[in-house]
């Protein structure tokens, strides 16, 4: 086979390859209107609670979506202390299916995900109790890095910081939220010593 044929069957495969790589990328016409809409509103919103399944995904899709906001969920934990019941994953491998979980999700409904590193150890009565167990600095700078990140124009915590929410990380995720909120923006609150 001569030199320019085979240089030709090349191009011919490099466009098709392409064609299909950038279709497989590419945003469906709903999606496309939805993102010029969405270019048109100023505006964010920043969902504060304490476990995945804290997520109230009516509301994320409801900012995301229908008000065209953008809008994030900044779930403290990854949820590897809840009960599995249909599987036998546990711990670190249960929190990895709910990671996946909460990222698909924001998929479908247009909001962003973020996490701390803070631990999932299981049921706690009070926030107290959940600090003897977080080193609550490390979760606070997570929680104010994630805000000074996202920059949102509003905050709703999932729970109240006085203790109706029941589980101790839940009120510990509202007390964090308020703590970070409050931060004077010339600390630098990632300093260690
Ligand atoms: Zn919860």
């Amino acid at each position: 086979m001569k030199l320019p044929s085979i240089i030709a069957i090349l191009t011919v495969f490099l466009f098709f390859t392409n064609t299909i790589s950038s279709q497989n990328n590419t945003l469906n016409s709903a999606e496309i209107i939805q993102g010029l809409k969405k270019l048109n509103t100023v505006g964010s919103v920043l969902y504060i609670a304490a476990h995945p399944d804290d997520e109230n995904t009516r509301l994320l899709g409801y900012l995301a979506n229908e008000k065209k906001l953008r809008t994030g969920y900044l779930s403290l934990t990854r949820g590897d202390g809840g009960q599995n019941l249909i599987g036998k994953e546990e711990s670190e491998l249960l929190g990895l299916i709910r990671t996946q979980e909460l990222l698909a999700a924001r998929r479908v409904d247009g909001a962003e995900q973020f996490f701390t590193r803070a631990n999932d150890f299981g049921y706690s009565k009070t926030p107290e109790e959940t600090f003897s167990f977080w080193n609550k600095d490390s979760i606070l700078s997570d929680v104010v890095l994630t805000i000074r990140h996202f920059r949102p124009d509003v905050i709703i915590c999932r729970f109240p910081t006085t203790g109706e929410g029941g589980h101790g990380h839940h009120t510990a995720s509202a007390i964090l939220a308020v703590e970070a909120l409050m931060r004077p923006p010339t600390l630098n609150v990632f300093q260690n010593n």
